[in-house]
């Protein structure tokens, strides 16, 4: 994505920080950046994306489903819009889908061998709650199900403007999105010294803001040096305050109680032990978040000297702060076999089992966010595509 980028991974990768984080570029959505410095169209740009799948083109590619409609007997695959599924029956040897036609209002009855719910941490579990199958689950599965909702907290960014990395000079226009993930290492007590990912931006809005509108110098750093942002991005254990409440009869819409986990004394006393066996006050949290960012920031160079926070800002009571759930990678909601700590054994309990097939059935299985039974620091997509081409070599 430029050799600016790769040369500052390079003395990243040099620097004391390499020790406890695995440095890299990550990949950028499609578009970015599209136009050249000049303004005229990149002729090379990347085709495919970085970080999105469907659970159907999946099972499309692994499965050798075709679409019906190439075979001209509609065997295949079929993928139908504006169908809205509202239940899923079991008929002993088959299931029976029901599904709405959401412009009409027309009900379709589907017969299946085998059926996967994909319709996401939300819609999955209200899917299932509401269906005629769920009386006839086990308890234990009922218990859990739509529980543990839970997203990952992260932090407000921190600015600094630099002229250069060592030997390198950076400017205003160049750019890099890299992200230091924790290697996980223990320290003292046998905690998790880093549960978090540090993700770095140089001139964040490069892609998004300037070469859209190329008069836009809001965001610009003075002196045409380069502006570098950092957030940190913690993991969250699945947090049971967390509920997708059962529809009213006759209803879809449920009462949903999410934690945005803003609360830096609740993630410090509650959450934060059960991910990384930390046992700090949000104080010490705050502590140890502006040492890393002085340790990434004087990396980097502003006018001879080592860069710091713009305006002196830091994490602490009233300043930058962390615990935003982002409420983008909502999971666990139809968890798997999980820990409900990262030290503890697996529990007893889960929606789906080890194939992803909801316990207590024998045709129905899960395969998207609400199965993840853990909020890692950063894009889980991939994790899912995982257990996509797992599941499809499962049920081929
Ligand atoms: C703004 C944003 C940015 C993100 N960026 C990244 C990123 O950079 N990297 C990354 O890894 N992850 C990212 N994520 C997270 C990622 O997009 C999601 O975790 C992932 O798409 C969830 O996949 P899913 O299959 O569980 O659900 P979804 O992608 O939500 O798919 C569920 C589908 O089921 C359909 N559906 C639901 N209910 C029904 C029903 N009853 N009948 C019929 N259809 C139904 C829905 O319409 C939907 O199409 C981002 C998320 C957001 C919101």
């Amino acid at each position: 994505m430029g050799t600016t980028a790769w040369e500052v991974v390079a003395r990243l990768r040099q620097s004391p920080l390499a020790a406890d984080f695995l440095i890299h570029q990550t990949p950028r959505a499609l578009h970015q950046p599209y136009l050249k410095a000049d303004g005229t169209p990149n002729d090379r740009f990347f085709t495919e994306p970085t970080g999105v799948f469907n659970t159907a083109e999946l099972l499309v590619n692994q499965l050798g489903l075709t679409p019906g409609v190439s075979h001209g007997d509609w065997s295949g695959l079929q993928l139908l819009l504006n169908q809205y599924v509202e239940d899923v029956q079991n008929h002993g040897d088959h299931l029976q889908l029901v599904a709405r036609n959401t412009l009409t209002g027309q009900a379709r009855y589907f017969r299946a061998a085998t059926v996967v719910l994909a319709g996401g941490s939300i819609e999955s579990p209200k899917l299932l709650r509401r269906a005629s199958m769920y009386p006839g689950l086990p308890q234990p599965t009922k218990d859990l199900l739509g529980h543990g909702l839970t997203d990952h907290p992260t932090s407000d960014e921190i600015t600094t403007y630099a002229n250069g990395i060592g030997n390198l000079p950076l400017q205003s226009d160049d750019h890099a999105k890299i992200v230091f993930y924790s290697r996980g290492a223990r320290g003292a007590n046998n905690e998790v010294k880093y549960p978090f990912n540090v993700e770095m931006n140089i001139n964040h809005e490069y892609w998004h803001l300037r070469e859209n509108d190329p008069g836009a110098t809001g965001t610009r750093a003075p002196g045409g040096a380069a502006r570098i942002d950092i957030k940190f991005s913690f993991g969250n254990c699945l947090d049971e305050n967390n509920e997708i409440k059962p529809a009213r009869p006759y209803e879809y819409v449920p009462e949903v109680t999410f934690r945005n986990q803003r609360w830096a004394d609740y993630l410090a006393e509650e959450r934060f032990p059960a991910l990384a066996g930390w046992n700090r006050s949000a104080g010490q949290i705050f502590d140890l978040l502006n040492d890393i960012t002085h340790a990434v920031f004087s990396q980097f160079q502003h006018n001879g000297r080592p860069a710091s926070p713009v305006d002196g800002s830091k994490y602490e009571r009233g300043g930058k702060g962390f615990g935003w759930g982002t409420v983008h990678h909502a999971v666990g909601s139809l968890r798997m076999p999980y820990r409900p700590r990262l030290d503890a054994p697996f529990a007893a309990h889960s929606v789906v089992d080890e194939d992803l097939r909801v316990v207590g059935t024998d045709r129905l299985y899960v395969c998207d966010m609400s199965v993840i039974p853990f909020s890692s620091a950063a894009n889980p997509v991939r994790t899912l595509a995982a257990l996509a081409l797992r599941l499809s070599r499962h049920l081929g």
